[in-house]
């Protein structure tokens, strides 16, 4: 589960020289049906300006309306990471002109965030270590661009322009942002996908990063032990968490050749090229009072009362943390079984409901973490989609426990049911797949084997033990598997006169 990373020489020198700190905006788009304030939906790859409307295009004289939803989303968010929740907090302009902007301000939330001042526990190679989220806030998305090189199928012409898709204008995004308590690529990383698997328990993002609902910016400083804090810089343009611990890794080498060499780091934005795996510059960071915040004077302020985070406290269900220490008593399995199965929500109910029915949690692990997983993966298909139900793995242990079929030939039972839905016991009925454990017809089959096979016989006479083994194999192949290993070994060993 938990990798262990080595560090190369440089980046061990700059360990034990340097004091790393790094701080991480993670913007995710809300999974409500609809806008944040107005009704068009949130459905991802519709064509491009079919979910708008006056609202979320901005035009004159539309006056927005709160989405419910978003509020509860970021308030369950907000009490699963341990904040405050604002009793009483206001939504912003946050003024900016950009083609994907049309209102020419997002509706933001600044001084009054919803919530504050909570943490998150991450595992790190020295244990377990609270990060600090200063704010939880609610803000609209913006549209997209689409720059004409982008496009598939541009000609000429479209190569020169740039495109603009209004659908995700509108759309609601929480931003978490966290104090800079980071102090490594590696604990960024732990503090992304600890974050990501809370998120989708609480179910409130699908938190795919290629459809852009999660998206994360990342600060990072760097100072010499013993000092405040470096002066920071903000990488952008990375695409998966690996990126970003890439790009953190490399960002932190840069500045700290700079101290090395007794120069100053400037503040500033940078970009993470993939290609050439380093940072570069991009621009010169603009301060809050640049935008010139104001308090959105067409929205109310929002009044959070203690019954509405009581209601909301009730639907936090148990967190992928405390699941997986659950799995370990409760179950006994082993701490890698419990990390893998509570990965998601969906495949820890999964295993669950599999155990209500058959009640031996390590082979239902076993079944789950390898048959299940890997056609899952093979398939590409998400849980829900699937139609082996919990009861039809219940069903199939059951007939292996029973020794109508073999664990060997169960895996190919599995696959069939896999790609069909029909039950265990229907596939076994059907393909004639049941053991042969009647010693009369399997009798049969041995004294088959034993006639086309005289050499392994007489090998046998001469004591080589491993002529009985050939023997065996000759008549399971003759079944097709179905024959009883057991039997089909006291019977050779009848015949054989041994
Ligand atoms: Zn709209």
């Amino acid at each position: 589960m938990k990798q262990k990373k080595v560090l190369t020489k440089p980046q061990m020198e700059i360990k034990m020289k340097y004091k790393v700190n790094i701080g991480l905006e993670v913007h995710v788009e809300l999974l409500t049906e609809s806008k944040l304030f107005c009704g068009c939906s949130t459905e991802f790859g519709a064509p491009p300006n079919t979910h708008v409307c006056p609202v979320c295009l901005g035009l004159p004289g539309v006056l927005p309306v709160i989405n419910k939803k978003a509020v509860d989303y970021t308030i369950l968010t907000a009490l699963a990471l341990n904040c405050e929740i604002s009793r009483l907090c206001r939504f912003a302009r946050k003024n900016y002109y950009y083609p994907d902007l049309p209102k020419n301000y997002q509706i933001s939330q600044y001084d009054e965030p919803l919530a504050r001042d909570g943490w998150l526990e991450i595992e790190t190679d020295g244990g377990s270590k609270k990060i600090g989220i200063e704010r939880i806030h609610l803000e609209e998305d913006a549209g997209k661009l689409i720059h004409g090189e982008q496009m598939p199928n541009s000609d000429d012409e479209d190569k020169e322009a740039s495109f603009v898709d209004y659908n995700r204008s509108g759309i609601p995004l929480m931003e978490i942002v966290t104090r800079p308590d980071i102090s490594s690529p590696e604990e960024a990383y732990s503090y992304l996908t600890t974050l990501k698997k809370i998120l989708q328990y609480l179910r409130v993002s699908d938190c795919n990063m290629e459809e852009g609902s999660l998206r994360c910016d990342v600060n990072v400083s760097v100072c010499r032990e013993g000092e405040e804090m470096g002066t920071k810089t903000e990488l952008k343009n990375m695409n998966s968490f690996k990126e970003i611990r890439e790009a953190l890794s490399v960002e932190i080498e840069r500045q700290s050749r700079l101290l090395d060499r007794g120069e100053k780091i400037v503040q500033e934005t940078r970009l993470w090229d993939p290609k050439r795996r380093k940072t570069v510059p991009m621009r010169s960071k603009e301060e809050a009072h640049d935008y010139r915040y104001f308090p959105e004077p067409d929205l109310l302020p929002l009044e959070i009362d203690e019954e509405w985070k009581r209601r909301l406290r009730a639907e936090i269900p148990e967190l992928p943390k405390e699941r997986c220490r659950r799995f370990i008593e409760e179950y006994g399995l082993p701490p890698y079984d419990a990390g893998v199965l509570t990965n998601s929500r969906d495949l820890a109910d999964y295993f669950e409901e599999c155990v209500k029915r058959y009640p031996h949690p390590k082979t239902v692990s076993n079944w789950i973490m390898g048959e299940f997983l890997r056609l899952l993966k093979r398939t590409d298909k998400s849980i829900d989609e699937v139609k082996v139900k919990p009861e039809d793995i219940a069903e199939l242990l059951g007939q292996i426990e029973k020794g109508v079929i073999s664990g060997k030939l169960a895996k190919d039972v599995f696959e069939k049911m896999f790609e069909t839905g029909k039950g265990a016991k229907t596939i076994i009925e059907e393909e004639k797949l049941n053991q042969i454990t009647d010693e009369a017809s399997l009798e049969k089959v041995v004294e088959e084997a034993m006639r086309e096979s005289p050499q392994a016989i007489e090998d046998f006479k001469k004591g080589k033990k491993k002529a009985l083994g050939f023997l065996v194999g000759q008549v399971m192949k003759k079944t097709r598997g179905r024959a009883n290993p057991a039997l089909v070994n006291k019977l050779l060993k009848e015949k054989l006169g041994s």
